[in-house]
């Protein structure tokens, strides 16, 4: 006997975009498309998000997939706390468990990621140490609370392609001292409290990765240790 199907739970339980959406997603695409002016989100890698209200979580989060140059508004999926799509065409990012575990464990509001020859060389030059140091310059003071005599460490944890084992790792990293956790051979997930902050603050990082980098190359440390140069 042909028995109807019992509807399931409807999911998509709010169809339109809340009215902060759009601005959040122009944010997005700009600091995208930034960001791969600088050959920081090259292909299809790299993803971004804006959580726009925490209980109940709805995170407007890049496409899987999707040319980051080349974004609109209107590509960003809005999703729940379970990763469910509730607006938007496609899958949401892969990567959307990191993001929401560092939505969990900060007050972040944006959490943007990139991939870059910097912070990637920086993951393999300085794995051992477990993080990369930076020390004694201007650039510092681009961090949220941070000033030019702060020492600041920026993690660094092992990648993986299973993204709950990825999301642990990086929450396991995630501190409120400093904005970023950077993925071995991966790339950078840098948050802040708005979306702004956010692209501050992984701008202010590459310029510090390529800057130690750099120095790395040319046999010189970060800091000298009498800080000189420093009044
Ligand atoms: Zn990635």
């Amino acid at each position: 006997m042909f028995t109807k199907p019992i509807p399931g739970p409807d999911l998509r339980v709010n169809q339109s975009l809340p009215p902060d959406s759009g601005a959040a997603a122009q944010s997005m695409v700009e600091a995208a498309q930034f960001f791969h002016s600088r050959g920081w989100l090259m292909g299809t890698c790299g993803n971004l998000s804006v959580q726009l209200h925490r209980v109940p979580q709805r995170i407007l989060v890049t496409p899987s997939g999707k040319d980051k140059s080349r974004l609109d508004p209107e590509d960003f999926l809005l999703v729940d706390e379970r990763g469910m799509s509730l607006t938007g065409a496609g899958r949401a990012s892969e990567e959307l468990s990191v993001h929401q575990e560092i939505y969990r464990l900060t007050e972040a509001t944006a959490v943007f990621h990139v991939h870059s020859l910097s912070n990637n060389l920086a993951s393999r030059i300085w794995l051992e140490a477990g993080h990369v140091t930076f020390e004694g310059v201007e650039m510092i003071k681009g961090i949220a609370g941070k000033t030019l005599h702060d020492k600041v460490l920026l993690p660094i944890v092992a990648n993986s392609h299973d993204m709950p084992a990825l999301a642990r790792s990086v929450a396991a990293a995630v501190t409120s001292d400093v904005p970023a956790v950077l993925v071995y051979q991966h790339g950078i997930y840098a948050w802040g409290r708005d979306a702004e902050a956010a692209r501050r603050h992984i701008e202010i990082f590459e310029f510090l990765l390529q800057y130690a980098v750099e120095l790395h190359r040319l046999g010189l440390p970060m800091q000298d240790g009498q800080r000189r140069g420093i009044v």
